[in-house]
């Protein structure tokens, strides 16, 4: 292709919200033969609701969401999100008391109905820890439950299995080293995913799915989707070596992903293709980003290279 033509193609993208990055990149995009996606926030909405609370103790609903949301108040992460939503609207509807009881009366500065916390800290691909009221609480996967010699009993555990089942992610909370209850999060597809995946296998593009989520809700959003191919409970560092492994022998690979755990694979990939909803360090890792957010430019950006490149000089 002339320099021409591949400016008219970097036009032509970006007036469909598809920003280029150098030509370099435009002409990488033809060659693809697997596409990786991330899963929540690239594959799904990144909207997570929760649909479920199970409290497994002696606490009431209130006490152990008030618990629940105050741990999570300093996360950034979406399953975070939800979970404070979700504890916002309950609180106020059903035991506004239950957080001055906690606080000893108190109000907590922040927000009035979440109890002081300390010692906070995020354990990227986990969850979060943090100590209220001298008690260590614990809020993430099975990963941060046995990393800290917390036992789920078989109860408990035959409830999240059930969750996972249905393509939800159940968290797991512990308090002074017992678990006190489970949330069940779920995160719609994107309306066009199912379609995005089934034209690019028909593109002769591999779709594959990667997630840090675990395999159960992995193989069920999946299966959703369309997608056979996946890996799931890759810590953070490990998606870029998921991408390493499908561009051995040489195959043309792009990662599709949204967020910071995302950006090492964004890098490494032929093609990183970052989401425009998604965090500043993945679009700067990226040599697409789709302003959308709309997976459809996916196939968008592949046709687009092939297009340009196959163009007879
Ligand atoms: P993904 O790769 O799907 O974007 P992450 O690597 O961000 O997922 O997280 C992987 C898993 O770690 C989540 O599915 C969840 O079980 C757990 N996790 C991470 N952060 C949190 C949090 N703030 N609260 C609860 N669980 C969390
Ligand atoms: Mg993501």
């Amino acid at each position: 292709a002339t320099p021409t033509a591949v400016m008219v193609a970097t036009g032509v993208g970006a007036n469909n919200g598809v920003l280029i990055k150098g030509g370099d990149a435009l002409e990488r995009a033809q060659k693809i033969k697997y596409v990786i996606f991330d899963k929540t926030g690239t594959l799904t909405q990144g909207k997570a609701t929760v649909t479920t609370a199970k409290v497994f103790s002696g606490m009431n609903r209130g006490e152990f969401l008030t618990l629940v949301a105050s741990a999570e108040a300093s996360s950034e992460h979406p399953l975070a999100k939800a979970i404070v939503e979700y504890t916002r609207h309950f609180h106020f509807f059903d035991e506004p008391s239950a957080a001055k009881a906690h606080n000893n009366g108190q109000e907590s500065k922040s927000f009035g109905w979440l109890l002081d916390v300390s010692d906070f800290s995020a354990l990227p691909g986990q969850g979060v820890q943090c100590f209220v009221g001298g008690k260590k609480i614990l809020v993430g996967n099975r990963k941060l439950m046995t990393e800290n010699k917390i036992t789920i009993p078989s109860h408990v555990e035959n409830f999240v299995v059930e969750l996972e089942e249905s393509a939800k992610t159940g968290i797991l909370v512990a308090y002074d080293n017992d678990i006190i209850g489970v949330l069940g999060v779920a995160d719609p597809l994107k309306r066009e995913a199912a379609v995005v995946v089934e034209g690019l296998m028909k593109m002769g593009v591999n779709p594959v799915m990667v997630t840090g989520d675990n395999w159960r809700t992995a193989k069920a959003v999946a299966k959703e989707v369309g997608i056979t191919d996946f890996r799931a409970e890759v810590m953070p560092a490990g998606k870029a070596d998921v991408v390493r492994s499908f561009q051995k022998g040489g195959n043309v690979v792009a990662m599709v992903g949204d967020g910071i755990n995302d950006s090492p694979a964004l890098a490494a990939a032929d093609v990183g293709m970052a989401i425009g909803a998604g965090t500043d360090i993945a679009i700067e890792a990226a040599d697409y980003v789709l302003m959308r957010s709309n997976l459809e430019d996916v196939i968008t950006a592949i046709d687009l290279s092939r297009k340009t490149f196959s163009r007879i000089r």
